[in-house]
């Protein structure tokens, strides 16, 4: 019975990204062994998680309220939007401490041979509020790869001729790496975005 009390919970694990089987049982035996109200609050969270999790009407991050924190912060610089793929990387960006701008979610990437065409990012609604005035800057932070060069790309030709700002974040090569071993993509980016010193 036990045994398939852990199995239950193992499988479950697996399924998420990056979880294979070892890690799986780890974390297991590890919730196994964890104080009861310590295991209530985790099972909690992932299902406050799943009934208050909402897309933020206007930048659609997900949040537990709409707008979110982020939009709702009268500190927040509105002037500046940092467009970024997914809601996820708003966190990374928010790590760094460097922005105190809004931000926009795309909800993805281009990639039309997946069907992802415009209509089924957040692109509308990004031009809808450089329309509506007050931003003086878009900052892309779409991901240095082909679809998200092809977003890039695409939003700028869109918010150009709106008479916005448009930038697109420098990729630097990774600290203590070698120039030698950068992908021709990484090293002609870093050069592109080269500042004056
Ligand atoms: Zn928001």
């Amino acid at each position: 019975m036990t045994q398939n009390i852990i199995n239950n919970l193992i499988t479950q694990l697996t399924r998420l990204p990056g979880v294979g089987r070892k890690s799986a049982q780890r974390l297991a035996f590890f919730i196994l062994n964890l104080p009861k109200d310590d295991a209530q609050a985790l099972a909690e969270a992932i299902v406050d998680l799943k009934e208050k999790a909402r897309f933020c009407s206007i930048c659609s991050n997900i949040a537990d309220a709409d707008p979110c924190d982020i939009c709702r912060d009268e500190a927040r610089d509105r002037s500046r939007i940092c467009v970024v793929e997914e809601p996820s990387n708003i966190l990374a960006v928010e790590r760094t401490r460097c922005f105190r701008g809004v931000y926009h979610v795309l909800l993805g990437a281009l990639s039309p041979i997946d069907g992802i065409t415009p209509d089924r990012l957040k692109i509308k609604e990004l031009v809808g509020r450089v329309q509506n005035g007050g931003v003086e800057e878009v900052i892309l932070a779409t991901n240095p790869n082909t679809k998200g060069e092809m977003t890039a790309r695409h939003i700028t030709e869109l918010l150009k001729p709106l008479g916005v700002r448009v930038s697109r974040i420098a990729y630097g090569l990774p600290i203590g790496s070698d120039i030698e071993f950068a992908d021709e993509v990484t090293l002609s980016k870093s050069l592109e975005g080269r500042r004056e010193l």
